[in-house]
């Protein structure tokens, strides 16, 4: 078996990006190489644990099935049946949606784009204010219970080259309307307690609550736009790198744990998309500090216990890890070492979220002044501070169901 690259864009292609985007990405931050090519989801960590044997092992299967029922569950606080049981209950309505077109080999929100359950209206409202639409969206993904939302283009280096029939796990092509225009990414806040007792079973409902919230959120505005007769596709982990458009959409800057850090919840956020052709004025991104404090700091590259993160500069990736996109200069984590980690966890792991100085509460005055701190050229102080208190501790599993009992 050959191993597919991440290679495919051609030299004009090249050249239109280059003089598209050279001024916005150097404002961003975002360093692409003439090497730059689009991501194939083939090899996306997740999607290799089931076609390729370097990746998938009994114990990827095992991580698997354990969000299923009749998990086994493993000894040790955190682990527990009752919190698989929270896990498994959290990440329910999100799996409804991703196996509900499994026989037609599209895992929607993870392998294929949510399908449309709403048809576009034949009659079109009249947009001719897009930052008013702008802001009407902003207030209507609000409203469904989106934390932040930011519009940017559609910039299509981002998009799957190619996305996978998950019958076969063959590679098809990578639809949208030809319309699109426009990237809605939504934010959405990841629970504080929870993440706080990675790593554990129990931690992972944090992540499950926020696929559930997401695929509600992402399908309910998908079907307020389509209702005003414009394209809305609704889309989680599949279809486009989400953590790019995030980034042009204003909502962050990305870090050295391969997150995007907000300045609203620090790293503790997951992000959702809709494409869209609705005119909508778009938002402008740029660099807050976050690269600048990570160029100081190392604590999530130290906490990963495989250590799958790396401690120098940003660099572009080796071309034989074919799960990190090519081209582009930036932080990039081992990502085999990583699942590794989680298999054998049978969980998903977020030290590096726990740890990340900007993991804290910002309805706090006194996280808002070290916020500031950071993000200025007194970095140093601000990382020695946070050096000084509890704030990464673990909580302890037990500890969270204690609340509970009280
Ligand atoms: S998720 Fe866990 S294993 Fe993966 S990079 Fe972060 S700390 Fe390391
Ligand atoms: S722990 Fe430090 S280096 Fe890692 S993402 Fe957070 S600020 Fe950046």
């Amino acid at each position: 078996m050959s191993w597919p690259s991440n290679s495919g864009a051609d030299a004009a292609r090249q050249r239109d990006w280059r003089r598209k985007y050279a001024k916005e990405d150097a404002a961003l931050g975002i360093e692409t190489t003439e090497d730059f090519a689009p991501f194939r989801q083939r090899n996306d960590i997740f999607t290799r644990a089931f076609w390729d044997d370097r990746i998938r092992t009994d114990e990827t299967d095992a991580f698997f099935a354990s969000y299923r029922m009749q998990a086994t569950y493993r000894k040790g606080d955190g682990f527990r049946q009752r919190d698989f049981a929270l896990r498994n209950a959290s990440w329910l309505v999100s799996d409804i949606i991703s196996n509900r077109s499994a026989a037609d080999g599209r895992r929607e929100g993870f392998q294929a784009a949510i399908a449309a359950d709403t048809p576009v209206a034949e009659t079109q409202v009249d947009v001719d204010d897009p930052a008013r639409m702008a802001a009407e969206i902003k207030r209507i993904g609000g409203f469904f219970g989106a934390d932040l939302v930011g519009i940017t283009d559609f910039d299509d280096r981002w998009l799957y080259e190619s996305r996978v029939d998950t019958r076969d796990y063959s590679e098809i092509d990578n639809h949208l309307p030809g319309t699109i225009t426009s990237v809605i990414v939504m934010a959405h806040e990841m629970d504080r307690e929870l993440v706080a007792t990675y790593p554990s079973a129990l931690a992972g409902a944090a992540t499950g609550r926020e696929y559930s919230h997401e695929a509600a959120i992402v399908m309910q505005l998908a079907a307020y736009i389509r209702n005003l007769g414009y394209q809305a596709v609704p889309s989680m982990n599949d279809t486009a790198l989400v953590i790019p458009y995030a980034i042009k959409a204003g909502l962050g800057e990305y870090a050295r744990n391969q997150l995007v850090i907000t300045p609203e919840f620090g790293p503790r956020v997951r992000f959702s998309k809709i494409f869209t052709d609705l005119p909508l004025a778009h938002d402008r991104g740029g660099k807050i500090g976050v690269g600048a404090f990570c160029d100081i700091c190392t604590r999530c590259a130290e906490a990963c216990p495989p250590k799958a993160l790396p401690f120098g500069e940003r660099a572009v990736s080796d071309s034989a890890d074919i799960s990190a996109i090519g081209g582009v200069r930036k932080w990039t984590s081992d990502a085999a070492a990583c699942f590794g980690y989680w298999a054998k966890l049978r969980s998903d792991c977020a030290i590096c979220m726990r740890v990340c100085p900007f993991n804290r509460d910002f309805g706090r005055v006194r996280n808002r002044l070290w916020l500031r701190l950071a993000l200025s050229p007194l970095r140093r102080l601000a990382l020695w501070l946070d050096g000084r208190g509890k704030r990464a501790r673990r909580l302890r599993p037990r500890d969270w169901w204690s609340q509970s009992d009280a």
